[in-house]
């Protein structure tokens, strides 16, 4: 977008006004930067208040990050007289709901993200930089990335999450996660390779280790990736591979806790566990993982199993950008919040989403880390920084629960909403319509619908591709990699974090 500027001179000082999205900078603190932006560097520097009204500069709000709740809060902002700059390290946002399905061959990675600056370019005061935010200066309201300083009048911090693995790197070294659309690609990427190689391996032992795919963790993530992954081996792989007997392939799905998806009421828990095992899988509930390693999986009661594919989607973290503020943090590292969603004695500075820890009423309990949490606290975040700008009183953050729903295979589906439980194909039915319509882009919900249609109805997936020049010397090296990673972790001693 054109951003249209002006030079001023006030009281002998030259400023210069971006308007759109103003940075208005004394002329010794402006430098050009290579595209032409004006970077502020990193020096003290306070914005005049005693400028008329018609050339004073607009507040600028900073947002990290372009997820649930960075957008909401951009898009409300974007209403508004203030300039708004949204950071994101990618230059896309994600619909994880629906990543699982990218894992599975559901659905082309592309129709589960779109571009942030197509996103926004309606909102003429919001603009966007791809960047990774590396530290901020709360001091000087600054934001250190790992390319230009950015200065801000407000800050809203919504970087979302990350696995946790409890300290453990050698389960991280040696899981497959399931975060971003790289991790999607290479999960299905390795699924289908395990399947090229384990039809020609002879060796029953290596074949059914090739074969056997386990899922850690009991959550909406960890049914929905079983469910389809026992619809992708029994529906689709069986007529790829003729030549090979899979019936042999293994889904377990592994919980600690004693029942999946502990959240929902129990009978919707109780058929979401009847459900997989009539798809086959195998769902093993209080078993806790103690240790992957070399394609072994060791549970707590010692018993073992042998995989070369694990999948962990046990536990959730805020991003690792909450560990480097120097800040005081909640369990889960997410940073403590006031209702308003401010950082304590730091008002213009908010944190949303799966990064805040916020209790919910006077529960010990935080709110769950969620799509529809971080897009309700976006919205009230916005709403507080336009109070603080009109010197009004801000308003505590109020969630108004949607209820939770996950699902399991074809026709079926568990919904807990507003005291009602669904479970088949009308929970079915309401999930698709749900997550159809919470898409960005009306593209990417045809592109959904014609792919969910199309695998409904000739029981196939389009997206069976092992993508990547030397697949197999890929994954030849991903086993080198991953061996030398448990070897540094084991020399080094995992380092023991809080949880
Ligand atoms: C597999 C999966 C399935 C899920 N299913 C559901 C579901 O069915 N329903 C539901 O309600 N919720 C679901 N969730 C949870 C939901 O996606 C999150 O709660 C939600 O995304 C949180 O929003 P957020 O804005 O806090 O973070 P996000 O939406 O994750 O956005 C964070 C953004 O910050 C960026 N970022 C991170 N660090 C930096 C940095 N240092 N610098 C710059 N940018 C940075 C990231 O690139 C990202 O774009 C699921 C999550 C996953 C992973």
């Amino acid at each position: 977008m054109e951003r249209e500027q002006r030079t001023d001179r006030l009281d002998g000082d030259e400023v210069r006004v971006c308007t759109g999205n103003s940075e208005v900078l004394p002329k010794t603190e402006i430098q050009e930067g290579k595209g032409g932006n004006y970077l502020a560097v990193p020096a003290p520097f306070t914005m005049p208040t005693n400028l008329p009204a018609k050339v004073r500069p607009r507040p600028r709000v900073l947002i990290v990050g372009a997820g649930f709740g960075g957008l909401s809060a951009a898009r409300k902002l974007g209403k508004h007289e203030v300039d708004v700059l949204v950071l994101d390290r990618r230059n896309y946002h994600g619909f994880w709901p629906l990543i699982y399905e990218v894992a599975t061959s559901g659905l082309e990675p592309e129709s589960i993200a779109y571009p942030v600056r197509a996103i926004l370019h309606k909102y003429r005061c919001v603009s966007f930089h791809m960047a990774e935010v590396c530290a901020i200066d709360f001091e000087r309201k600054l934001v250190l990335t790992d390319t230009t300083p950015v200065s801000y009048d407000y800050l809203i911090l919504a970087a979302g999450s990350t696995n946790n693995y409890f300290g453990n790197d050698i389960l991280a070294a040696n899981t497959f996660s399931l975060k971003d659309i790289d991790d999607a690609e290479s999960l299905r990427n390795h699924v289908l390779t395990s399947f090229e190689y384990a039809v020609r391996e002879n060796n029953p032992m290596h074949r059914s280790r090739m074969l056997t795919f386990v899922i850690v963790g009991g959550g909406p993530t960890g049914v929905e990736l079983a469910g389809a992954f026992a619809e992708l081996i029994r529906h689709v792989l069986h007529k790829d591979y003729p030549m090979l007997d899979v019936t042999e392939a293994r889904v377990l799905l592994v919980e600690a806790a004693p029942s999946l998806l502990g959240t929902f009421s129990p009978s919707l828990q109780y058929h979401a566990q009847r459900q997989l095992e009539k798809m086959g899988v195998e769902v093993r509930l209080n078993t806790a993982v103690a240790a992957v390693d070399d394609g072994i999986v060791t549970f707590k009661d010692g018993t073992q199993i042998a995989s070369k594919t694990v999948v962990w989607a046990a536990g959730v973290r805020a991003a690792h950008l909450a560990e480097v503020l120097g800040l005081k943090l909640e369990r889960g590292f997410r940073i403590p919040v006031e209702p308003t969603l401010t950082l304590p004695g730091r008002p213009e500075v908010l944190v949303i989403g799966d990064m805040a820890h916020l209790r919910r009423g006077k529960s010990s309990q935080p709110y769950p880390m969620v799509a529809t949490v971080a897009i309700q606290q976006g919205k009230c975040a916005a709403h507080n920084i336009m109070a603080q700008m009109r010197f009004k009183p801000m308003k505590p953050f109020r969630y108004f629960d949607k209820g939770k729903m996950a699902t399991i295979g074809r026709r079926a589906a568990v919904v807990d909403a507003f005291g009602v439980h669904l479970s088949g194909f009308v929970a079915w039915v309401v999930w698709l319509f749900i997550h159809l319509m919470s898409l960005v882009g009306f593209r990417n919900r045809m592109v959904v619908l014609i792919n969910w249609a199309y695998n409904y109805l000739t029981y196939d997936r389009g997206v069976r591709l092992i993508t990547g020049k030397h697949h197999g010397s890929d994954w030849f090296m991903r086993e080198v990699q991953r061996t030398l990673l448990v070897h540094q972790a084991q020399a080094g001693g995992a380092e023991k974090r809080p949880q």
